[in-house]
Formats: C-alpha cells, sequence, structure tokens
C-alpha cells in the first residue's frame, strides 16, 4: 500500500526539517508545499502584479496556465529544488519578499485548486512526506498519519531570523516577527481552506524540544 505522511501547522514551526528527515530514513518522496506558493508569489513580482500596497489579482488569476511548476532531485542537496518554468528558484523563493506576499497570493481560490491537483497528482503513486497548511484537510484527507506543528510566534521567528542570517539577507528581528504574525492570521483567517489542525491530526508543540527530540517524538508514531 502507498503511505502518504501530512504535515500542517504554522510558518516556521519545523515542518519541513522534519518532513526532510522523516522522508530520507523512510525513503519517501519529500514535496514542500509552501515552495509552490512562494513560487507562484515570485511569478506574480517577477510580472509586477504584486508589489507594495498593489495587487492585481485578476492578471494573476489569467497568467495561471503559464505557470509551470516542478520539483527536480539535487542529490548535493538531498532534496528537491523549486522550477518555475525551467529556472531554478530555490533562492529566489525563500527571501522576506516573497514570505510577505505568499500569504496574499496563497488566499486566492484559483491559485489553490491549481496547486491542490498538482500536490494529489504527485502523490498518486508514491510513498510521500508533504508539509503545508491543508495537506490533512484537503489535500490528502485520508493521509495514513497526520501531524500538525505549532510553536510559539517568539521561537518561530527566532528560528526564521537565524535562517535569513545565515544566508546574508539583512532583515531585522522586529521584520521576521511581524511577517510570522502577519501569515498566522492570514493563513488562519482566509476563506478558502483557512490553516486548521485536522481532527485526526496528532499535535506537537516544538517551542521547547530539540530537532532531534521532536524527530523521534514522531518517528514513534510511524507504523505502516
Ligand atoms: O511553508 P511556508 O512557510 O514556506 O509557506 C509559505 C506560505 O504559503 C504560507 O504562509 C501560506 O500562506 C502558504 N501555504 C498555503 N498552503 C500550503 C503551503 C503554504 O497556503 N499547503
Amino acid at each position: 500500500k502507498k503511505i502518504t505522511i501530512a504535515i500542517d501547522g504554522f510558518s516556521s514551526t519545523g515542518k519541513s526539517t522534519l518532513a526532510k528527515e522523516l522522508a530520507m530514513h523512510l525513503g519517501y518522496v519529500y514535496v514542500d508545499t509552501g515552495a509552490m506558493y512562494r513560487a507562484v508569489a515570485f511569478f506574480a513580482m517577477q510580472k509586477g502584479f504584486i508589489r507594495k500596497d498593489f495587487f492585481d489579482k485578476e492578471s494573476l488569476i489569467k497568467s495561471l496556465p503559464n505557470i509551470k511548476l516542478v520539483f527536480k532531485f539535487n542529490s548535493d542537496l538531498g532534496f528537491a529544488e523549486m522550477y518555475l518554468n525551467g529556472i531554478n528558484i530555490e533562492k529566489e523563493i525563500r527571501t522576506i519578499e516573497v514570505s510577505n506576499f505568499v500569504s496574499l497570493v496563497a488566499e486566492i481560490s484559483e491559485v489553490r485548486s491549481k496547486l491542490v491537483e498538482q500536490q494529489q497528482e504527485m502523490g498518486k503513486n508514491k510513498d510521500i512526506v508533504m508539509d503545508g497548511r491543508d495537506i490533512g484537510t484537503i489535500v490528502f484527507p485520508d493521509a495514513d498519519l497526520k501531524i500538525f506543528m505549532t510553536a510559539s510566534p517568539m521561537t518561530r521567528a527566532e528560528r526564521r531570523f537565524k535562517e535569513l542570517q545565515k544566508k546574508g539577507d539583512k532583515v531585522t528581528f522586529d521584520e521576521v516577527l511581524k511577517n510570522v504574525e502577519e501569515r498566522d492570521y492570514i493563513d488562519t483567517h482566509r476563506d478558502d481552506s483557512p490553516l486548521v489542525k485536522a481532527i485526526d491530526a496528532i499535535e506537537f508543540d516544538n517551542s521547547n524540544v530539540t530537532k532531534q527530540e521532536q524527530f523521534e517524538k514522531v518517528l514513534k508514531l510511524v507504523k505502516f
């Protein structure tokens, strides 16, 4: 039987770290759905459809058929990188600018249905670990294991700030905290597929646990 593991939760809760490790350990495919929403936001920025205090949603919706998203496995890195219309945009989608716009793009129903369809397709014939906001609720409601991750906004902002600093991004801690809080708000209040814990998901608050402790706890739940 094909196995599906869904990992959902707030931004910067360590979802992707956990999902990557699980996938590697189990030999499953890992899919970062946040990267897909980020890629659409990056596309909208490039085309001039979105900038500060401006968003031409209609043009983005009309252009959706021109957005081709592909994950290509990079064996040096040990995970797949995001390609938009044939171009590697893995670095570009991790900036604070993309983080500031992505939740606005992810509110659009047409964007969500396009990406959800592609995500369901990716999970069809493979054992998969997928992380995002709506994996256990919308993309794979019948997933074999559902994890819902939380942590305090402070913990998450600190984690994200360190990551961005390491990459040389000149962002301030306050900007990162504001972004985390704004995305939480938009992600939990949108009309279409708001971020909620699936009833059958197991919740983990990882404010005070190490990555290793977290991984071991989750691994105990893998009994297929
Ligand atoms: O996971 P990550 O923080 O990279 O996701 C970026 C944004 O993409 C989230 O804040 C959310 O607005 C959106 N997203 C979503 N549904 C998903 C994954 C991400 O709406 N399944």
